[in-house]
């Protein structure tokens, strides 16, 4: 069923929205209603006018978060969306903090990610309620204001008080439907240096969850470099991780130092934790370190398939850096994403997207981590198609008037399908 969609109606409010400074982290003064600063509650409380503006019921969770919902039921579909946006960057053609719409579609810092595909849910929402189409359930639209710090602390905010949806989906990734995302673990693996030389010094990597392409060391006085390849963490093979490259070099000069049993747990099968299940496989990204001739510790961005049990990971990880004389320490957990592909959710989802694109793409499974993960029975849906380049993140962030339109009847059809 194809519904109007107000398009006039909806790029005003879309200005109104993107011209709202609602940066993660730079949004103005934080306070006691603003916790998360002054431009994200704004910006929130934009989305909630717009609803009352549609007749819908509104809350705002002490500027964490906010939900708009219609319809009537016992049954609740959630659509998880955000209005935190990351900073606007350099390079911009267009105003970053204003919608600019030119005859292919928007400009503006968050047209994507996530202000538009939150403010077209909403428009959905409205097509549907006035097209008198009845539904048996109740549709909640919840807006965050913390998904791009990752620390999301809307959704436990959300969690504390609020009932949860029986299913949901997130507008916030890429089609086809990811109904899977592997379990992610940061882990720290550290021990007392006992017999390097005393100049010794081994650095490299900076951010946990991107594959090292530096790193440097010294020993004997004498100076060592490697460069490698960066790439995302979730996809190590991708890379060429510069730490493991000197590594090499190093260990046999320090044979029976620390260093060289830290270094022995570099791969999955050193810790016991090889393990697959028919979609996925873990990986593993020794990704920052830091050693001298006191002590060295090695940082790992961990993701374990995604019907694997967490706990035993862990507890493998920690036997082996045991048995080297070293200490784990796991600073970060967040569980696997897994909702089967024959599930009311996911197969209802693939045949609309199939039926609205002509392409026939299967449902995946990623290395993690979407804002679908923060509820059970939740996927991440939309909004870009595979083969739409990437602006997310990135200077000129842009939605094209033809993907909107795709994405309103996909969406329409979605929420009435549900
Ligand atoms: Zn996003």
């Amino acid at each position: 069923m194809k519904l109007t969609f107000d398009k006039e109606a909806f790029t005003k409010d879309l200005k109104t929205l993107i011209s709202i400074n609602s940066i993660n982290g730079n949004c103005g003064e934080k306070s006691e209603n603003a916790p998360l600063g002054k431009g994200i509650n704004d910006a929130i409380e934009a989305f909630l006018e717009i609803g009352r503006r549609f007749g819908f019921k509104t809350k705002n969770l002490g500027g964490y978060c906010g939900w708009i919902e219609m319809g009537e039921g016992e049954k609740m579909l959630g659509i998880i969306a955000h209005t935190d946006t990351v900073e606007t960057g350099d390079g911009w053609t267009y105003p970053a903090l204003r919608c600019t719409e030119t005859e292919d579609g928007y400009f503006g810092r968050g047209v994507i990610d996530d202000k538009g595909p939150a403010l077209l849910a909403l428009y959905a929402m409205k097509a549907i309620c006035d097209s008198k189409i009845n539904l048996d359930k109740r549709v909640r639209l919840i807006i965050g204001g913390d998904e791009e710090s990752g620390g999301c602390k809307c959704i436990a905010r959300y969690k504390e008080t609020e009932e949860i949806p029986s299913i949901s989906f997130s507008p916030d990734a890429d089609y086809p439907v990811v109904f899977g995302e592997k379990g992610l673990l940061r882990v720290k693996i550290s021990g007392k240096e006992t017999s390097a030389p005393s100049d010794f010094k081994f650095e490299g990597g900076t951010v946990v969850n991107i594959v090292p392409d530096e790193a440097r060391a010294i020993i004997d006085g004498k100076e060592y470099f490697e460069k490698g390849k960066a790439a995302h963490g979730s996809l190590p093979e991708n890379g060429e991780n510069a730490i493991l490259k000197l590594a090499e070099k190093i260990i046999p000069m320090i044979k029976d130092s620390t260093f060289a049993r830290l270094m022995s747990l570099t791969t999955a099968q050193s810790m016991n934790i090889d393990i697959k299940d028919e979609i996925t496989v873990l990986s593993i990204n020794p990704s920052v370190i830091y050693a001298d001739s006191q002590k060295c510790e090695l940082s790992y961005d961990i993701r374990y398939p995604i019907t694997a049990d967490g706990e035993t990971v862990i507890e493998n990880i920690k036997k082996a850096a045991q048995e080297k004389g070293l200490a784990a320490e796991i600073y970060f957990h967040e569980k696997p994403l897994y909702v089967p592909t024959d599930s009311h959710l996911v197969s209802t989802l693939s045949s609309i997207y199939k039926e609205h694109t002509g392409d026939d793409t299967m449902p995946m499974a990623i290395g993690g981590g979407t804002y679908a993960k923060s509820f059970k029975n939740c996927v991440a849906f939309g909004v870009m198609f595979p083969d739409q380049p990437s602006t997310m993140h990135a200077p000129d962030e842009f939605w094209s008037h033809k993907d909107v339109a795709t994405n309103f009847d996909i969406l329409t059809d979605a929420i009435i399908k549900l």
